[in-house]
């Protein structure tokens, strides 16, 4: 809801008193639509209203900002994870392939072995036996030698692949990072703002009459969220929509002391 000050041909009638010696009224504009007769005493507490909801939306704004500075830390960690992971796959592979070429050349060792016992031996079987365990041996060096080669391609992929996501990874870190800045200049502004609303709430405060004051935070007290002062129309309350008593339809009609809804407990201006 928006108040606006009085137009300045309103302004020398409010100065003095109306004709009838009660509580002058103008117009104003509220909410964007021009109201007349509306008490001042109510214009005041609207605009209170108005400055304490903007507060309390500029506190929310605030208590979301280490939410999403949170979100974004983690989207920063689950990168640098996935980075990780590919790092030590490429390791396991090393670690793997090594293996395969430890065990490789102790089967070489063992030819050699086989070939220098060969030319010891004298009876023929035992010369048929080493040669047929050379021959397995051999076999066997083969097929790591293949296992190898599959494993030295493999590395090959992954480093490559590893390069171009690692990349990637590291321009959505880039991202988020920035995002993380961005948000601790918002902090800092939506801070400052709420500075400014604070005392925005407390000059709005020393305009609005005693009774009404109180009777406002009354409902302030009981209600954490706007609206706190509702229009009354056809009889029913603006805020919970339900119909008040003709004795507070009477008094919000007629009377200038703040008067509550019966159901909700808000207090009720006539529009
Ligand atoms: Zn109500």
């Amino acid at each position: 809801m928006t108040s606006v000050k009085p137009q300045p041909e309103h302004i020398a009638c409010q100065m003095g008193k109306s004709p009838e010696g009660g509580i002058f009224r103008f117009p104003v504009r509220v909410g964007g639509v021009m109201v007349k007769d509306v008490n001042p005493a109510v214009e005041k507490v609207l605009a209170l209203q108005e400055q304490e909801a903007r507060k309390l939306s500029l506190e929310s704004q605030l208590r979301l900002i280490p939410q999403e500075v949170a979100k974004a830390q983690s989207r920063i960690d689950e990168e640098k994870a996935a980075i990780e992971a590919d790092r030590q796959r490429l390791k396991q592979n090393e670690v793997h392939r090594l293996d395969v070429d430890k065990e490789m050349k102790s089967l070489e060792a063992q030819v050699v072995k086989y070939k220098t016992q060969q030319m010891e031996v004298k009876k023929n079987d035992e010369y048929q036996a080493l040669t047929h365990e050379i021959e397995r041996t051999e076999g066997q060096i083969g097929e790591l030698e293949e296992k190898e080669i599959v494993l030295l391609m493999e590395q090959d992929e992954l480093a490559e692949s590893n390069q171009t996501t690692e990349t990637e990874h590291q321009e959505t870190i880039r991202l988020f990072e920035k995002e993380i800045a961005r948000m601790g200049e918002q902090e800092a502004g939506v801070k400052a703002q709420i500075d400014s609303a604070i005392a925005a709430v407390e000059a709005a405060q020393a305009e609005v009459p005693a009774d009404w004051l109180k009777a406002y935070q009354r409902v302030h007290q009981r209600r954490p969220k706007p609206q706190w002062v509702v229009p009354m129309e056809d009889q029913h309350c603006g805020g919970c929509h339900l119909k008040v008593s003709g004795e507070v339809e009477g008094q919000v009609l007629t009377d200038e002391k703040p008067t509550h809804c019966d159901s909700c407990g808000r207090l009720l201006y006539k529009p």
